[in-house]
């Protein structure tokens, strides 16, 4: 079963999504299985990370600029490598093993899709497949 999901984005950041892949979830029924969370954008990715403190969201972005800045030697004329290296650095895709009829998380995790290059709207797939 397919899933997609539209979002609006801030300029740079890390968008709570677990509510969403959760009711994706509940919706298609599967107790037992597997779930992907899928980003079609390349200026943007998707990650799991702590649920608890707002801070390490903020910390997440200002450690990506710090470890990717923009370069001026760099040649991509959009002016967005920084957002194109960080896109591929997280990655596109999760995958979380449903169990329960719910996605199989730690007490600290939840899932984000993550903007480099905003805002924006954007959108993500989730696939599940019982079994
Ligand atoms: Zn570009």
């Amino acid at each position: 079963m397919l899933f997609d999901f539209k979002l609006s984005t801030p300029e740079e950041g890390l968008v709570d999504i677990t509510n969403e892949v959760t009711e994706a979830i509940m919706e298609s029924g599967v107790l037992e299985g597997l779930c992907v969370i899928f980003c079609p954008h390349t200026t943007a990715a998707i990650t799991i990370n702590e649920n608890a403190d707002p801070d390490v969201k903020a910390d997440f972005v200002l450690g990506m600029d710090r470890s990717f800045p923009e370069l001026s030697a760099f040649r991509h004329a959009e002016g967005n490598s920084d957002a194109h290296i960080k896109s591929s650095t997280i990655g596109a895709s999760e995958t979380i093993i449903i169990a329960g009829g719910k996605p199989l998380l730690g007490t600290w995790q939840n899932i984000y899709f993550c903007e480099f290059d905003g805002p924006r709207t954007r959108k993500f797939y989730v696939k599940i497949m019982g079994g």
